[in-house]
C-alpha cells in the first residue's frame, strides 16, 4: 500500500512538472522590442498590444525594464584641441587650453551635484571632428549642449563674454545634415517624403530653437555682473555645433583672448570659476523650468 501510494505521489510530481513545462513563457524581451517600435512609429502595428493579447497572464515588466528617473543630460564641448589650436592670445595662451581646463572643470561641478548626467566631448588635448561633436550630443540625448569658447578680435580693446545661438539662415544647412546623415528625430522622418520631412525638420527646430533661447537668456542673466560682457551679448551665428534640429545648444564664448585683461583673468582658475558657476546656476534655472 504504502509503495502504490509512494508511486502515485511521485506521479503526481512528474506530470505535474510536464504540465509546468508545456505552460507557455511569455517572453518578455519581444514585448518591450514591440514597445520600444510602437512608440517611434505611433499608428502603425501596435505590436506591443498585439503580443500582450495572446499571452496567457499579465506580463510583468522586470525591474532593469522599468525606465528609471532620468537626470538631465549635458554635453559640454571644449572648442578646438589637438592640432586645432583656437585663437591664440596676446601672451600667446592657446584657446584650446582654456576651453579644455573649463570644460573640465565645468564637469567636475556639475557632476558633484548629483543632479545631472554629464558628458564632455573631449577630456584632454585631442582633435575631435565637429560631426563627432553632434555625434556624441545626440546618441547621449543630451537635454542641452555647451560649447565652450574663448574669442578674438582684430580690434585688441574688444573684450567681454557672449552667447550664441543658431542664427535663422543657418537651417537649410541643419535640414541637409538632417538627410545626409540619416538622423532619425523625435519625429519620424523616414516614412515621408522629402517636403514634408523638411517640415517636421522645422517643427523639431523651432522647439529646439526656443530652448536655446531660453537657456541663453537665463546664461546671459546669470553671467552679468560676474564678467564682462560684449554688446549684443546674445549673439546668433551658423556654427556648426549648433546645428542639431533636435539639441538645444549654445555656444559660450568666455571673453577674448586676443584682449589682455580677459587673456589674464581666463588664464586663472579663480575667474573661470565665477563664470562657471553661473552657467551651472543657470543650467539649474534653465532645468527647472523644463
Ligand atoms: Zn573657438
Amino acid at each position: 500500500m504504502f509503495r502504490v501510494l509512494l508511486i502515485s505521489i511521485l506521479l503526481a510530481l512528474v506530470s505535474g512538472l510536464t504540465v509546468n513545462a508545456t505552460v507557455p513563457v511569455p517572453s518578455l524581451k519581444p514585448g518591450v522590442e514591440s514597445a520600444a517600435t510602437a512608440v517611434r512609429t505611433p499608428g502603425r502595428s501596435p505590436g506591443a498590444r498585439y503580443f500582450e493579447g495572446r499571452t496567457p497572464f499579465p506580463v510583468l515588466k522586470p525591474k532593469a525594464m522599468v525606465k528609471p528617473a532620468r537626470k538631465p543630460v549635458i554635453v559640454i564641448d571644449p572648442g578646438h584641441g589637438g592640432t586645432d589650436p583656437g585663437a591664440i592670445g596676446a601672451r600667446g595662451t592657446y584657446e584650446k587650453n582654456i576651453t579644455t581646463s573649463a570644460a573640465n572643470e565645468l564637469a567636475a561641478r556639475l557632476r558633484k551635484s548629483g543632479r545631472y548626467k554629464v558628458i564632455v566631448t573631449r577630456r584632454n588635448d585631442s582633435y575631435v571632428d565637429h560631426d563627432d561633436r553632434l555625434r556624441i550630443a545626440r546618441m547621449g540625448q543630451a537635454d542641452l549642449f555647451i560649447s565652450i569658447h574663448a574669442d578674438s578680435a582684430g580690434n585688441k580693446k574688444v573684450r567681454g563674454a557672449s552667447v550664441y545661438t543658431l542664427a535663422d539662415r543657418a537651417k537649410g544647412r541643419s535640414k541637409r545634415i538632417v538627410n545626409n546623415q540619416n538622423w532619425i528625430l523625435d519625429v519620424d522622418l523616414s516614412e515621408q517624403s522629402d517636403p514634408v520631412g523638411d517640415i517636421l525638420v522645422d517643427l523639431a527646430q523651432r522647439k529646439t530653437e526656443s530652448q536655446s533661447d531660453a537657456f541663453a537668456k537665463i546664461l546671459l542673466k546669470e553671467l552679468r555682473g560676474k564678467t564682462v560682457l560684449v554688446a549684443n551679448s546674445h549673439r546668433r551665428a551658423g556654427y556648426y555645433v549648433l546645428l542639431a534640429p533636435d539639441v538645444p545648444a549654445v555656444l559660450l564664448e568666455l571673453g577674448f583672448l586676443s584682449n589682455a585683461q580677459d587673456e589674464k583673468l581666463l588664464r586663472t582658475k579663480a575667474h573661470r570659476t565665477k563664470i562657471l558657476s553661473a552657467v551651472e546656476r543657470a543650467i539649474d534655472a534653465y532645468m527647472a523650468q523644463n
